[in-house]
């Protein structure tokens, strides 16, 4: 059975805590602490509950050297800022020293130890390896969501070396949105996908063609389906691989008489530096000169109306290039109307990746009833599959 961290007794011990500080950094500075933030539950429990806590993470991907760039240092300073306290920092995640001060660490105090991606043995799974990272706790807690779906060193091979192991805060709530309340959601259900890829949401529309009572589409994706369908969309993205796939699925939701929604209008430009030549047009409208960059009103306001009337919102992914303000409204009047659902009694559930990174430029995360921190690992629980790192704590 997968226990939570309120199923353990932690005065007086130490708790080796798999956090997701993978936070992006500019000039040495953190430039955005939510991933922090989300982990401060757990590690202020721990701490309030008489242990000491060892944390330990990954940053980008140093593919096994070690990159300066990529060091946790930063990280611990702001965690220091937010948590008030001072930490111990290790340079080396598996060095005796390292595992000496774990050791020595007396109830209340805090261990950051260096990114565990200067080692490969991180991703490769190593025994050896999780077997130093497992000497510096006596209770295992995983709470990076975000590398859920991995099966690395330090969220599944580590697990095996503790008797007593579970999941932290944050990780329980990302599986009671992502997992539990859309097992039996309040319905009606609307999954909204955006963003450029179909391929890496396939799985999800599938499941969803047959669990949910509308789906919405807007984003890059959009073209491929209306391309599908005969729709001539000028020069917005097409994934012509995915063509075939796109027409099965549209094949399918008529069958199961499901309505997938799809633009009616987009914000289009010549190219998308072209800002001069930036038009809203009709989605049959769209010469070859021009291409779609975000949805346009009529579709936004068609949207609105089905997410005011839905009692449950999943959403992954974009609606247009949101990097861009020229092409963030759709976006941006999207994730608002989400918050008047939310306000009106919904459930409204945003995965991470680009969709939560557009919310959180939009300020607008406390506004829904859950952001997740995780882009693949809540694409996969989503589309219903289990995650490595859990089953590895239920063994
Ligand atoms: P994905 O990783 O598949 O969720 O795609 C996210 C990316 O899709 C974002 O970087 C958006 O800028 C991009 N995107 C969204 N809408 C469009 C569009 N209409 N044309 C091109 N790219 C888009």
């Amino acid at each position: 059975m997968l226990k939570t961290i309120s199923n353990f007794d932690l005065k007086g011990k130490r708790i080796l805590i798999r956090v997701d500080f993978n936070v992006p950094l500019s000039n040495g500075l953190v430039t955005d602490d939510f991933r922090i933030r989300m982990a401060l539950p757990t590690i202020n429990h721990c701490l309030e509950s008489g242990a000491s806590v060892v944390l330990m993470s990954h940053l980008g991907r140093p593919k096994g050297q070690i990159v300066p760039d990529l060091s946790l240092i930063p990280v611990g300073e702001k965690l220091a800022e937010l948590i008030e306290l001072p930490i111990k920092f290790s340079d080396d995640c598996i060095s005796e020293d390292a595992r000496d001060v774990s050791l020595g660490l007396r109830p209340g105090e805090i261990h950051l130890l260096e990114n565990l991606r200067y080692h490969n043995e991180e991703t490769d799974n190593d025994p050896r390896f999780s077997e130093l990272l497992a000497k510096h706790g006596e209770i295992f807690i995983n709470d990076a969501f975000g590398t859920a779906h991995r099966p690395h060193a330090s969220n599944v091979g580590v697990s095996r070396y503790f008797l007593h192991k579970g999941i932290g805060f944050l990780f329980e709530k990302e599986l009671q949105y992502l997992g539990t309340v859309i097992k039996k959601p309040k319905r009606p259900m609307t999954l909204v996908l955006g963003g450029a890829k179909i391929g890496t949401k396939l799985e999800l529309i599938n499941k969803f063609i047959d669990e949910a009572d509308a789906i919405i589409i807007g984003g890059g994706m959009a073209f491929t389906f209306l391309k599908a369908k005969g729709i001539n969309v000028g020069g917005s993205l097409v994934d012509e691989s995915m063509l075939k796939t796109a027409s099965e699925i549209i094949e399918k939701s008529r069958k199961v008489n499901k309505r997938l929604h799809f633009p009616v209008d987009v914000v289009a430009a010549k190219s998308i530096d072209d800002i001069k030549s930036i038009k809203e047009l009709k989605i049959d409208k769209i010469p070859n000169t021009m291409s779609g960059f975000d949805i346009g009103p009529a579709t936004i306001e068609r949207y609105s109306k089905l997410l005011l009337s839905s009692k449950t919102i999943i959403w992954n992914g974009p609606m247009g290039v949101f990097e861009k303000p020229e092409f963030d409204n759709g976006t941006l009047k999207i994730a608002k109307i989400m918050t008047k659902a939310k306000e009106e009694g919904s459930v409204v559930i945003v995965g991470g990746g680009d969709t939560a990174a557009a919310v959180k430029s939009y300020n607008l995360i406390d506004e829904m009833s859950h952001v997740s921190t995780g882009g693949g690992a809540s694409l996969e629980l989503l589309s219903g599959n289990r995650l490595p790192s859990v089953e590895a704590l239920e063994g």
